[in-house]
């Protein structure tokens, strides 16, 4: 199924549910299909949907439709000059090839625990808009993603856009790979520092992107400390938990020395 507007493509996901899988750009079913794990009946694609693509900053805060490619997001002007922290974590996913066909909407649906723009989208208090014929729901990213692949999107909803108010001036995002043929994050760390203080939300290393605002005060060193103790990461080919652990620790402090600079 190819819808040509959001309203159809509503539509037809509130009929099929969860027997049409929504297809974006398809660089996670692609792989899905081929390796066997996943046999759909039907594919609802949103690729006709143009309502979906739009890259707008409203009232102060950047827009993001679900169907913008992280290409598009990475060259955005104004998502350069606005938000220079999420083009650079958008711009660090794969190559531009991965890049010029994955979505805002199929990182996020996905619920991929190596995966870069979560933890920068969630640090920056980014919320997740999920329409259905019953409604709309805003949601933020810490509580669209549940755990491994696990999300609260419903089987009658769509993922359509993403709203991020303004970015701090100090915001800062580090991916650590731990090979160089490796596209995705052994860590991934966003730091934040706004008027409401220090935030920091760790990706890769556990289910969902980790988060823990009692821990974010304090030197660079302590709140790395911190981190490093509370998380309990994954094991898995990019790193063991205790590797993982101890680039936790290193990466954490850099970030968050990077956003304690003071002006001259
Ligand atoms: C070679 C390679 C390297 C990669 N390296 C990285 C990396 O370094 N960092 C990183 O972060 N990621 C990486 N990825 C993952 C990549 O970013 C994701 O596969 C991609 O973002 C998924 O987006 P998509 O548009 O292709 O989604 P699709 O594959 O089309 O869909 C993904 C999932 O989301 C659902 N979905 C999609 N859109 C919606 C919507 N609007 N509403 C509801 N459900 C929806 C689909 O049903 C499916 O379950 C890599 C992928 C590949 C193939």
């Amino acid at each position: 199924m190819a819808p040509g507007s959001l309203e159809e493509a509503l539509d037809l996901r509130a009929r099929h549910g969860d027997e049409a899988t929504v297809l974006a750009g398809g660089t996670f079913v692609g792989i899905l299909m081929n390796q066997g794990f996943l046999a759909p009946a039907a594919l609802l694609s949103l690729r006709d949907v143009a309502e979906l693509r739009g890259i707008a900053v409203e009232g102060g805060e950047l827009r993001l439709g679900a169907m913008a490619t992280h290409r598009a997001v990475e060259r955005s002007e104004a998502v350069r000059s606005g938000w220079p922290a999420l083009a650079r974590a958008f711009g660090l996913v794969a190559s531009p090839r991965v890049r010029n066909q994955a979505t805002v909407g199929g990182v996020l649906a996905d619920a991929d625990y190596a995966s870069d723009p979560p933890a920068m989208l969630a640090a920056l208090d980014a919320r997740v808009l999920l329409r259905s014929p019953r409604g709309e729901r805003s949601v933020r990213v810490g509580e669209l993603i549940l755990g491994h692949y696990e999300t609260c999107i419903e089987p009658d909803e769509l993922l359509v856009e993403v709203r991020i108010p303004p970015q701090p001036a100090r915001a800062a995002y580090r991916k650590f790979r731990s090979r160089s043929s490796e596209d995705r994050p052994c860590v991934a760390v966003a730091a934040v520092r706004g008027e409401d203080g220090l935030r920091v939300v760790v990706g890769a290393v556990a289910g969902a992107p980790q988060e823990f605002p009692d821990l974010c005060s304090g030197e660079p060193a302590e709140v790395a400390a911190g981190y490093a103790e509370r998380i309990e990461p994954l094991s898995d080919a990019r790193g063991s938990a205790a590797y993982r652990r101890r680039v936790i620790a290193a990466e954490v402090r850099r970030a968050v020395e990077e956003v304690s600079w003071t002006p001259a």
